[in-house]
């Protein structure tokens, strides 16, 4: 779990040590600051679970040291303690008040300091469990973004996050009149591959087949992502009809290269893949429309034989 980290803060070195003393009979090495300047400057690099505070100091005396260190550690929160000689009641309410947590006199007794520390201790120990659930939550909530997003076997973007990439990038295409592609993929006799190859084999190819449409664009922009079963589209903002056939051919040619055995396919000795392009050029009212003209392109190219590339506009209006 670590150690607690505890800071001293006095201008007297003989008070300074015997604070130590104390911290070292309840086995902690303290860090010494001379200053609240000093002892502001370390909180502000280093993590700190405690601080005994002197009040008089030259320069920052306790009160605005504590009130600048609060003001810097504004989401964190470890317990402070005042060393003091001041023992009336308007003492207490300003050690309070400035975000001290105790209040000891001086001359120190060491039995007192020693159970207000060890009384501190279980706030810190306390502390540790909630930043440690804090942080398994964070990374929780990574993984669930992750796993919302992204499709499981293919590390591409899945179906929701297609859908609703697909709507904002049409309506940012509507409103900069920029030109928006979309180019549908599927997997050509992928039901005779499960049945030759099995159906883990055939997941492993869609790896594969993940892997090089992912490749295929490049801008930050462009978003690869798995349709459905062996579908797969891009969606490819600021892109025309001619660029997005050309990034379909670079999916087609790279799949091809890859060479993966395909031998019951009616098409090909290796897995091939059969694409189709449209683009929106002001001529669709909605996304549906454009994710309908790429599908019709994916028919076409289904129909012109597979392993191919098919480019379809249909009511452009300029
Ligand atoms: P076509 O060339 O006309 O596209 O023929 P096809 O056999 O690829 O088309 P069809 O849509 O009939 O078959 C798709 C197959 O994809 C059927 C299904 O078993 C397989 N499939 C869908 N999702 C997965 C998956 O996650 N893993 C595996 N291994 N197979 C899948
Ligand atoms: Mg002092
Ligand atoms: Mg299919
Ligand atoms: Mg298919």
């Amino acid at each position: 779990m670590g150690t607690m980290q505890i800071l001293i803060v006095d201008d007297s070195r003989s008070i300074r040590k015997l604070v130590a003393e104390c911290v070292a009979n309840l086995g902690y090495t303290a860090i010494h600051a001379e200053t609240g300047e000093e002892a502001l400057e370390y909180v502000k690099h280093h993590p700190i679970d405690l601080i005994l505070m002197d009040v008089e100091m030259p320069g920052m005396n306790g009160f605005s040291t504590t009130k600048a260190i609060r003001d810097f550690k504004k989401d964190d929160w470890f317990p402070i303690i005042f060393l003091t000689t001041q023992t009336d009641d308007q003492s207490y309410e300003k050690c309070i008040l400035a975000g001290g947590d105790a209040f000891l006199t001086k001359p120190i007794n060491q039995l007192h300091l020693g159970l207000q520390i060890t009384a501190m201790e279980r706030i810190y120990l306390m502390r540790r469990k909630l930043q440690a659930t804090q942080n398994e939550l964070l990374k929780l909530n990574d993984t669930l973004r992750y796993l919302s997003l992204y499709d499981q076997l293919t590390g591409l973007a899945n179906r929701r996050y297609f859908d609703d990439s697909l709507k904002r990038e049409f309506l940012l295409a509507q409103r900069e009149k920029a030109p928006l592609s979309l180019i549908i993929g599927d997997i050509d006799d992928f039901k005779l591959y499960n049945d030759t190859y099995g159906h883990l084999a055939g997941d492993d190819c869609l790896s594969s087949v993940a892997t090089v449409i992912a490749s295929a664009s490049k801008r930050p922009t462009d978003l690869a992502c798995r349709y459905g079963g062996e579908e797969f589209t891009v969606i490819l903002p600021k892109t025309d009809l001619n660029e997005a056939r050309n990034i379909a051919e670079k999916i087609r040619d790279g799949l091809h290269h890859r060479q993966i055995p395909h031998k019951s396919s009616r098409v090909h000795d290796y897995v091939s893949i059969s694409l189709g392009a449209s683009t929106y050029q002001g001529q669709f009212k909605n996304c549906m429309e454009l994710t309908n003209a790429a599908d019709r392109a994916l028919y076409l190219a289904k129909a012109n034989g597979r392993n191919r590339v098919e480019a379809y506009l249909s009511n452009v209006s300029s």
